[in-house]
């Protein structure tokens, strides 16, 4: 026997969201499916995303959801230095991220270690440390094959041979 069409589907965003005493809203919905399948995306992407589900959607309370998101465990933001938060559904570990230094691209890293903190500081001065913020920095993939791109180009160097 087939459920009726209106049956809702079982939507693990709408669990996330009760299981963490959250009202459900559509807004809500909509940035936790999309970071699920989206992880490490800005809150400018997040905005678009959502808005193009669901139509007006203000930054400002794209920018509100995500805060109640992470207040409530449910999101983890990320602030790679010099670039824009990132955000993402993966919260439940103590994974670092590798950042590109050029576009800015993130990926998980698991951590080697484990549990936090995975450092041990030299000298905690009498701190009862609970975390290390490890990030690695690098270029991504296409950023490397731009870099050797520019540098194969004649145009370029012959540019730079005139400076
Ligand atoms: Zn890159
Ligand atoms: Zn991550
Ligand atoms: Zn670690």
């Amino acid at each position: 026997m087939t459920p009726p069409a209106d049956t809702p589907r079982a939507d693990p965003a709408v669990d996330a969201l009760r299981g963490a005493g959250l009202r459900v809203t559509a807004p809500r919905r909509a940035v936790l499916t999309w970071l699920s399948e989206h992880p490490h995306s800005t809150a400018d992407a997040v905005g678009a995303a959502v808005r193009a589900q669901l139509g007006t959607v203000s930054t400002q309370a794209v920018y509100d959801v995500l805060a109640a998101c992470v207040d409530a465990g449910l999101v983890r933001r990320i602030e790679p230095a010099g670039h824009p938060a990132r955000f993402e559904r993966r919260v439940a570990d103590n994974h670092h991220h590798v950042v590109c230094r050029r576009c800015g691209v993130t990926q998980d890293v698991d951590c080697a270690v484990g549990p936090a903190p995975c450092l041990a500081p030299s000298q905690a001065h009498g701190f009862a440390v609970d975390e290390a913020e490890v990030v690695f920095w690098g270029l991504c993939p296409s950023c490397q094959d731009l870099r050797a791109a520019e540098h194969a180009d004649p145009a370029r160097e012959s540019a730079q041979a005139k400076t």
